[in-house]
């Protein structure tokens, strides 16, 4: 395995010589207002709270975002008065990343410890292919764990924690920006926050969790992706996938214009209530209205298609049958297909289908006209594939144990 790790030192709060720029420590964050991951609305109404001009909200971001500042000191087109009263009150403070990796392919790992002691994880995978020009695309994580359970995912099997926050959340792509800019992200302290650079160029939220279920937070982190103040980056290259949490897609299609994915994976409602199990509160023309909902009547000159992912599982999901099936009840609904290797993992109920079995069903997708794509299992040496998020994350649910035993359980009668 040829897999840099970086360790990462711990410095204790009290006896740590705070360098220049320092990525601050969580407990900061707890006693003083957090500013990373309010949007542009938010920190305006907080700057009148502190009765200063909301103007201030648009320079703020502008060092948070564009120049990766934390120090407020270093935000030199604020007056003195304002920056000290920012550094009594106020501070930005990312997530504490207390492990990263960087594979020799390029993919970047880090794991997050956030608030209370959970863990999430962010993976970053840069395309292999020299035409899509140094495309770099951030997998960010919504919840710790995730409570909709669908069988073939890691994630589910961990049970559900906690919502991200919305500094938890955009924190990942602020990390993963600081990761090119440092050698060592822990401290930006030699940096040249003029030379910054935004290195992400594409953000899926295919991490851990669902993220319509943690719907604020995540609408106001992508705000701040779009917001030309922050990242700037372009509607289509922020994709949010969803289970088919269906009327949070209707308020998404009011709220923001993204690229949307969704996990659909079965082709018709008996075998996606198994694989997936909010099927069955929202079955499969309730999801497919909502989607045609999302690409019609939001912004049309935008919203072309929607991504259909649907995981390859041996002898379950990937018939002829099935794709027949699916090219019907997609037949309205302008969309590519995303077809995705099973991510097999530990007392998986699932194998991976064949290569020739995925290629097969593909060839129907496209005989039928659809774009069809198969998905690229990358950063393997270091665990990060879609799906296997779950890693060395503890289970504090204990969910994974009990399901485990379950399958022990059912091996054994
Ligand atoms: N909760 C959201 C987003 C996170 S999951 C959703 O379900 O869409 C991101 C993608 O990874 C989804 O398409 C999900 O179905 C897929 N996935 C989960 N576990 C997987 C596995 N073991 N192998 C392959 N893909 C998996
Ligand atoms: Fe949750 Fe998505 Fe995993 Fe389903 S596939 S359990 S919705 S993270």
């Amino acid at each position: 395995m040829s897999t840099l790790e970086t360790p990462i030192q711990h410095i204790p709060a009290q006896t740590a010589k705070k360098p220049a720029n320092s990525i601050k420590l969580v407990d900061e964050a707890q006693a003083k207002t957090n500013l990373l991951g309010m949007t542009q609305a938010q920190l305006a109404d907080y700057f009148k709270s502190i009765g200063e001009k909301p103007f201030r909200a648009t320079q703020v971001i502008k060092w948070i975002y564009q120049h990766g500042v934390t120090d407020f000191e270093q935000m030199t087109n604020l007056s003195k008065s304002l920056r000290d009263k920012l550094s009594a009150h106020a501070c930005v403070t990312p997530p504490k990343v207390i492990h990263r990796q960087y594979s020799d392919d390029g993919t970047r790992k880090w794991v997050f410890e956030v608030t209370g002691g959970s863990l999430v994880e962010t993976v970053l995978i840069p395309a292999d292919d020299s035409k899509l020009n140094g495309r770099k695309t951030l997998c960010i994580s919504s919840q710790v764990g995730c409570a909709l359970d669908c069988s073939f995912c890691s994630t589910g099997k961990q049970g559900f924690e906690r919502d991200l926050t919305p500094a938890e959340i955009i924190g990942q792509l602020w990390v993963a920006n600081a990761s090119y800019m440092s050698d060592n992200n822990d401290s930006l302290e030699n940096v040249d926050h003029s030379l910054w650079e935004n290195n992400v160029t594409n953000v899926v939220m295919m991490g851990m969790g669902e993220p319509l279920l943690n719907y604020k937070p995540v609408v106001g982190s992508m705000e701040l992706m779009l917001s030309d103040h922050a990242y700037g980056l372009s509607k289509r290259r922020v994709t949010l996938s969803t289970s088919g949490v269906v009327p949070k897609m209707y308020q998404l299609a009011q709220d923001i214009d993204v690229a949307l994915a969704i996990s659909l994976h079965a082709p018709n409602d008996e075998l996606r209530n198994e694989l997936v199990p909010i099927n069955k509160k929202y079955p499969l023309d309730e999801l497919i209205a909502a989607a045609k909902n999302y690409v019609y009547d939001v912004n049309p000159r935008h919203k072309k298609h929607v991504t259909i992912e649907y995981v390859m599982l041996d002898g379950v999901n990937d018939s002829n049958e099935h794709a027949h099936q699916l090219v019907a009840l997609l037949k309205d609904l302008p969309s590519k297909i995303n077809l995705i290797p099973f991510n097999p993992f530990p007392h998986a109920p699932y194998d991976k289908s064949s290569n020739n079995r995925i290629h097969a069903f593909s060839d129907i997708l496209s005989q039928a006209g659809f774009v069809c794509t198969i998905r690229q299992t990358r950063g393997d040496d270091i665990d990060a594939a879609c799906g296997q998020l779950v890693g060395q994350v503890a289970d504090r649910t204990r969910r994974s144990a009990a399901w485990q035993q379950s399958i022990k359980d059912r091996e054994t009668i």
